[in-house]
């Protein structure tokens, strides 16, 4: 018995394949081989003791590039979101297992954490004995005492050293995540307060970060943070508004990254009642956005590397179906669909260090079907999923 599924088109993690229909063949170790029909006899399905599924398109397993998993971004209500946050443990694991289950849901095989102050990622990404999504945790994050990011960091003080700090943190965590800034004033449209870090402490955290052989990334936005990480060259820059186009070059030639975050700002934008925001805000809000898609178009151009990912968690952004969301707002930046799939599937794997999931012969990971073609028309983007697992659990298993 073979499983075939047959796709019109389908995204390999790197070409676009559309003359299909094509057959995908799997057997129970991997895919054992991927036909087009033009190649194959009509009497070919006939053959063989086949399951046939057939499906629009298919692509690699989605990473979320940066969500937050114990948090549930549809919660609207402020003080229930504040109060939610006395939780205990076990509250925190079941909503992140519920927001795992929604992500994969939405296509997505790997999510990358940034960070909570229970280290509930971590719990997750322990627990989780090879089932989808597979996560990758920030664990706690590295704060200034009294600064932002009290749900996210531990403290530490001026003129300290941190290494032990970094060390303890290491032990639980696949990366240092770094609060460089605070947040946006958005009423002043401007990042609040100056730098957590100052550039010596900020290459000290860099430092012992190669020593441990973790990367590191920082929540920043605004010049003067930027500035900052760039010189220092951290490894990736997260949400990064107010972005500069000097910058950008500087982050390519230091071989950075940038995970631009749009999802946020822009519920703030579409729904300014909610959080109250006056016309000055919204004036303001736009105005950041406005920035952010020409730098991140830029960005493209001059061929930085762009991770989608969508801060899952934050106030108004659903975990799986905001990721679908952020790629289309990278797509509306002037970024190709293919390369925006490209770094969500294959390029991030390669960085993080986590087995390719390209939809080709041999391959054992886990893959996405979906009922529409996004290459045909963005919207696409959004149609129904069913995952095929890859090894630990080989063969059909659909949704
Ligand atoms: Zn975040």
């Amino acid at each position: 018995m073979k499983d075939i599924i047959q796709v019109d088109t389908y995204f390999d993690g790197d070409e676009y394949f559309s003359e299909g229909p094509y057959f995908i063949i799997i057997t129970e170790e991997s895919i054992e081989a991927i036909v087009a029909k033009k190649e194959v006899s009509d009497s070919f399905l006939l053959h063989t003791n086949i399951n046939l599924i057939k499906a629009a398109f298919a692509m690699p397993g989605l990473a979320e590039g940066h969500a937050h998993l114990f948090l549930a971004g549809e919660e609207l209500d402020f003080k229930k979101r504040s109060s939610y946050l006395k939780s205990d443990l076990s509250t925190f694991i079941e909503v992140g297992k519920e927001n795992l289950r929604k992500s994969l849901e939405s296509g997505i095989t790997l999510v990358r954490d940034a960070g909570d102050i229970h280290g509930v990622n971590t719990i997750l990404r322990n627990g989780s004995n090879g089932s989808l999504p597979r996560v990758r945790s920030a664990g706690k994050a590295l704060r200034k005492k009294g600064r932002y990011g009290s749900f996210m960091g531990v403290e530490v003080e001026s003129n300290e050293d941190f290494t032990t700090v970094i060390e303890d943190l290491a032990v639980n965590a696949d990366e240092l995540k770094i609060l460089l800034t605070g947040i946006i004033d958005f009423e002043r449209g401007e990042v609040k307060g100056v730098p957590q870090f100052e550039l010596n402490e900020l290459k000290q955290i860099s430092t012992v970060c190669k020593k441990l052989n973790i990367r590191n990334f920082v929540h920043c936005s605004g010049k003067d943070g930027l500035e900052l990480a760039i010189d220092v060259g951290i490894n990736s820059i997260e949400h990064g508004f107010f972005m500069e186009e000097q910058m950008l070059t500087r982050m390519c030639d230091k071989n950075m990254e940038w995970v631009p975050t749009f999802s946020p700002l822009h519920f703030q934008l579409e729904n300014p009642k909610l959080a109250g925001w006056n016309q000055q805000s919204q004036d303001a809000i736009r105005a950041i956005l406005d920035n952010h898609y020409k730098m991140v178009g830029k960005a493209g151009e001059i061929g930085l590397h762009v991770i989608p990912g969508s801060d899952a968690g934050s106030y108004g952004v659903e975990h799986g179906k905001a990721l679908l969301q952020e790629i289309v707002h990278l797509v509306k930046a002037g970024l190709p669909l293919l390369q925006v799939l490209h770094n969500a599937t294959i390029l991030v794997r390669k960085k993080w260090d986590y087995p390719l999931n390209h939809i080709r012969k041999g391959s054992k990971e886990s893959f996405v079907l979906m009922d529409k073609d996004p290459f045909t028309a963005i919207q696409n983007i959004y149609s129904k999923k069913s995952i095929i697992l890859g090894s630990p659990k080989p063969a059909l298993a659909i949704l």
